[in-house]
């Protein structure tokens, strides 16, 4: 039998056989599930279906902990950054992005994370702990109840390596996913990966249709390795060949992601190279402006590429037939853009 210690740790599945074990009827997992996903309260007393005797033991052996909001930053585009403390004092940042037709939230995988991108502020403080999957649903819940609105789009691009953290990741996209809990449809749920192959390669085979997003940065092996040292035991080949793979298994395009850093990925040779990657894949690349942090070491040493390199590059891209667009970078006066999430850095 499991040994539950957090409700918010559970699979959809998990939840059913824990329920099972306990001898509960079967139904009593959707009403479970209903309250914990759909009507989103903060308590089992809240669970007026739920018979006493199990919302007591759920109390104690499962217990119930909300994300408190601790702080919430309004950038002048709009969009909102929120600090949540979870049930062990751990810190992380989500980030709303409203529009009139849509809310896009970008939710946290993990407290810090352990790759330690060269250029990236999440990474600074290494890896605290991994989410449990009803952790990363709760981000969407609390924008949701602030906002007032439901959450259209969810992308893991906040703090965290979502395949480093792959089946609770799973657990949670298939919970937004479900019709009958947030109902968010498989294409408008995306995850950003550094690239971990393995991980690629097994997302290919799962059943759902959510979307990737893969940080590709630079298709110069060299430069890769500078930027991402904790990807070199996994070269630009076999990420290639993953991507083929992926493309193969689902026949959907996946974006690659490139954060233009003035000089070190912006240069003719890796236009040339990121070419030369990106044709002949089902791809789509996505330019993304460099976001320096506040942080007295802010830039991580880098810099943006100059406004004019974007157009030149997605030019280059496109006339060799390669879907590229120019992203707008949101949130961060802020601090809520790519790459300035650090929640753990706060405390
Ligand atoms: N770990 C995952 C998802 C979180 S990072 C990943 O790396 O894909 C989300 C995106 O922000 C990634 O594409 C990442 O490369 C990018 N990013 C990190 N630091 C950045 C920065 N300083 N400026 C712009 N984008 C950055
Ligand atoms: Fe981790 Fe992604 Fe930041 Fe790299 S870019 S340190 S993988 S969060």
């Amino acid at each position: 039998m499991a040994d539950p210690s957090r409700i918010k740790q559970f699979s959809v599945e998990g939840l059913r056989s824990l329920l099972l074990d306990w001898g509960e009827p079967a139904f009593r997992a959707n009403q479970l599930l209903h309250w914990l996903y759909a009507a989103a309260v903060d308590s089992y007393q809240e669970m007026s279906d739920l018979p006493l005797s199990l919302r007591l033991r759920l109390e104690k052996e499962a217990p119930l902990i909300a994300p408190q909001v601790l702080d919430k930053k309004l950038s002048a585009d709009g969009s909102l950054k929120y600090l949540l403390g979870l049930w062990d004092g751990s810190l992380i940042e989500t980030v709303a992005i409203p529009s009139r037709s849509r809310l896009t939230v970008c939710f946290s995988t993990q407290v810090g994370c352990a790759l330690g991108c060269a250029f990236c502020t999440t990474g600074l403080g290494g890896l605290v702990r991994s989410l449990d999957p009803g952790e990363m649903v709760d981000q969407l819940l609390v924008v949701s109840k602030d906002l007032g609105r439901r959450v259209d789009n969810a992308v893991a691009m906040g703090e965290g390596e979502p395949f480093a953290n792959y089946e609770a990741s799973l657990s949670a996209l298939r919970i937004m996913n479900n019709p009958t809990l947030l109902g968010i449809g498989a294409r408008h749920l995306t995850v950003s990966t550094c690239g971990l192959v393995r991980q690629i390669e097994r997302f290919a085979q799962e059943p759902e249709q959510f979307t990737l997003a893969v940080s590709l940065h630079s298709a110069v092996q060299s430069t890769r390795d500078l930027l991402m040292p904790s990807l070199c035991n996994q070269p630009l080949g076999r990420l290639r060949d993953s991507l083929l793979l992926y493309a193969e298994k689902t026949g959907r395009r996946p974006s690659l992601e490139v954060t233009l850093m003035d000089s070190v990925n912006d240069t003719p040779e890796e236009v040339s190279a990121l070419l030369a990657f990106s044709r002949g894949l089902l791809c789509h690349v996505n330019l993304i402006p460099f976001n320096k942090g506040h942080l007295p070491d802010a830039g991580l040493g880098f810099r943006p590429s100059p406004p004019a390199r974007f157009n030149e590059i997605s030019a280059i891209l496109q006339r060799a037939g390669v879907a590229c667009s120019i992203r707008r970078s949101r949130g961060s006066d802020i601090q809520g853009a790519c790459g300035q999430l650090k929640g753990a850095l706060h405390g």
